[in-house]
């Protein structure tokens, strides 16, 4: 056969990377059409490696793949985003990498999903293109772990309750972690480790969970209402990991270290309250 059919082209996403024998480096990559996959980049760590400056994490890049037995081996990268504003700033690095990790534990390799991919590159375009403004960073983070989730089949119910199926009312409801959502004050009362969810973050949830980001752009959420919010997503996040997914490592890190610590400083600038304007039954 010719040499040409054991090629392919794809764009790709660097989501992780490893060492790999002395010179190699195996890649995860997210793709528009392969969903995810593992390469190896060979003699990636010699100093004279050509290939090193595309292959860096978060870029956007065009491969060249040779079809190989274990992993399809790198034979040529160019870079087509390289998100340049995001690389100089410390927050978005890890903001970044979260986006990334949480698409790698989420998706099994050679799923196609083109919707998280368009998802991926737009989260990193708007980490890059705001790198310096922690409100609308923090306000995209949470639409995309709503998004992820829903894209994935693991997306909290949120419209109606769990137990009794009526549509939730503005007032007193109950979240519960392990049963995927929330229950209605009748139902949550009587459910064992439901808690009650404030109307506002149950709004904000709603609101994120079915509108377009380019719709959101605006969005003011107040101070508590954004931190509760956060809290609810990565205590969920949590919970479908462990029990789906298993992806340890991950867990402990996402419980050890909030993702957005750092850039709360500047979320003073928030109006408290903005959210209420949002109906709860639209
Ligand atoms: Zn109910």
């Amino acid at each position: 056969m010719p040499e040409r059919s054991h090629s392919y082209r794809t764009r790709a996403v660097i989501l992780r990377r490893r060492n790999y024998s002395d010179a190699d480096r195996i890649l995860t990559v997210f793709t528009p059409r392969l969903g995810k996959r593992l390469l190896i980049a060979k003699g990636i760590r010699k100093t004279t490696s050509r290939k090193a400056g595309h292959l860096e994490l978060f870029s956007h890049t065009n491969l060249l793949l040779a079809q190989a037995r274990t992993w399809d081996i790198i034979t040529e990268s160019v870079t087509v985003e390289s998100f340049l504003q995001l690389r100089a700033d410390l927050d978005c690095i890890s903001q970044a990498a979260y986006v990334c990790e949480l698409i790698d534990a989420f998706t099994a390799e050679d799923d196609e999903n083109e919707t998280v991919w368009d998802l991926l590159l737009l989260c990193l375009r708007e980490l890059n293109e705001n790198a310096t403004n922690a409100v609308k960073k923090d306000l995209l983070l949470r639409w995309f772990e709503l998004q992820l989730l829903t894209q994935v089949g693991f997306q909290p119910e949120l419209f109606s309750c769990l137990g009794c199926a009526e549509e939730l009312r503005p007032g007193e409801n109950f979240l519960h972690l392990n049963a995927g959502g929330v229950f209605c004050p009748n139902c949550g009362r009587a459910a064992q480790g439901a808690q009650p969810i404030a109307s506002n973050v149950l709004k904000v949830l709603r609101h994120l969970s079915r509108t377009p980001w380019g719709s959101l752009r605006e969005l003011q959420i107040g101070i508590p209402t954004a931190l509760a919010a956060e809290s609810v997503l990565q205590r969920y996040l949590v919970s479908v990991l462990e029990r789906r997914l298993k992806s340890t490592d991950f867990i402990h890190r996402l419980r050890q270290v909030p993702v957005n610590r750092a850039s709360e400083p500047n979320a003073a600038q928030r109006p408290p309250g903005a959210v209420s304007e949002l109906p709860l039954d639209t």
